[in-house]
């Protein structure tokens, strides 16, 4: 046992997996509004909860398009307490941010504006940029968890960055493959992977700088990927402006897809993983992650797929692909070009 105790907020490496566990207990005491969460809710109840995002709020006190603030309850932070001087522990070091997509309370990718989600796709880009250029960190990744079922405590349209000082385990191995095809085949896994997709059954949308499919194998029943298809679009920096409005307009196409699945909003984890050092064969990628395989049912990540690793899938990936093809999405209109500063 450490001599001293350690800081509320640190890092534990757990010996037996090789991986960190970062220990957080403040947040444990976070605010939760999610409901209501829609607006049939919101009309329902005739109420609109006490909402810390809302202009006037404690976070934002002032009107605004899309903001970005430092979460309160963050896991990682730039000057983290230093723990006791062990191996196994690390100091919590990285960034956690927030970024407000709207400032009204009711809406998400799939109803927000072309201008809306252009400035969204802009704040990404311009949060992680600076990001990625600390020193300090080796990842970052933008992100969102929508509904209560992935643990959003708060229902304001909203996403999340995260700067880590060390590569996840998940994104080292992404790393390796890349190099081993490399090596092995001489030639970018990513490119083939996108001509694998976008020549398949599992394509649900239109794309023209990015494939939009169910991927080949994947572990949430309606998981589907949006890749670049362009070798070099590594990160969200490296997106031209006619990339980006595309971007914006197939995750808007993505989400309407799912609103549509079952008629209800469809909860899901959205990842935006972007390139580390030392993968140039990465292309700039948004999985989504949505736990739910029917209207009724989520799939659980339980005791398999939690202790081995090895996800068990219920559900045929080409056959949910095409549900999702068939719903119908909101003809697109492009954004105008929007250069934006984000404010903090
Ligand atoms: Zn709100
Ligand atoms: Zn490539």
């Amino acid at each position: 046992m450490p001599a001293v105790e350690p800081a509320a907020l640190h890092q534990r490496h757990d010996a037996l997996t090789d991986s960190w566990v970062a220990i957080s207990p403040a947040r444990n005491v976070r605010p939760h509004t999610s409901q209501p969460s829609t607006a049939t809710d919101a009309a329902a109840s005739g109420l609109r909860p006490a909402c810390p995002l809302c202009p006037g709020g404690p976070e934002i006190p002032f009107s605004y398009d899309a903001a970005v603030f430092d979460n309160r309850f963050p896991s990682l932070v730039p000057d983290p307490p230093l723990p006791p001087p062990c191996a196994e522990y690390a100091p919590s070091l990285g960034r956690c941010e927030v970024v407000l997509y709207t400032e009204h309370h009711i809406g998400s990718l799939a109803t927000l504006s072309p201008l809306e989600l252009a400035r969204v796709v802009a704040v990404w880009r311009d949060r992680t940029g600076e990001l990625w250029a600390d020193p300090n960190h080796r990842f970052v990744m933008a992100f969102e968890n929508r509904g209560e079922a992935v643990g959003t405590t708060i229902a304001h349209p909203h996403g999340q960055i995260y700067a880590f000082d060390r590569l996840p385990p998940f994104i080292a191995v992404r790393v390796a493959a890349l190099a081993r095809h490399r090596g092995e085949n001489g030639g970018c896994l990513s490119c083939a992977v996108v001509a694998q997709d976008a020549g398949s059954e599992r394509v649900v949308g239109d794309g023209r700088s990015f494939v939009v499919a169910v991927p080949f194998a994947p572990r949430w029943p309606f998981e589907v990927h949006v890749r670049a298809r362009r070798h070099g679009l590594r990160r969200l920096t490296d997106l031209e402006l006619d990339e980006q409005h595309d971007l914006a307009a197939v995750l808007r196409e993505v989400v309407q897809r799912y609103d549509g699945l079952f008629g209800f909003e469809l909860p899901y984890m959205m990842v935006a993983l972007e390139a580390p050092e030392d993968a140039p064969d990465w292309h700039l990628a948004f999985e989504f992650l949505p736990p739910h395989r029917t209207a009724r049912l989520k799939k659980v990540r339980a005791s398999v797929e939690t202790a081995t690793g090895l996800f068990i899938n219920d559900t045929l990936p080409e056959s949910n692909a095409a549900r999702l093809a068939a719903v119908g999405v909101v003809p697109r209109e492009e954004a105008p070009p929007l250069i934006v500063e984000v404010q903090r």
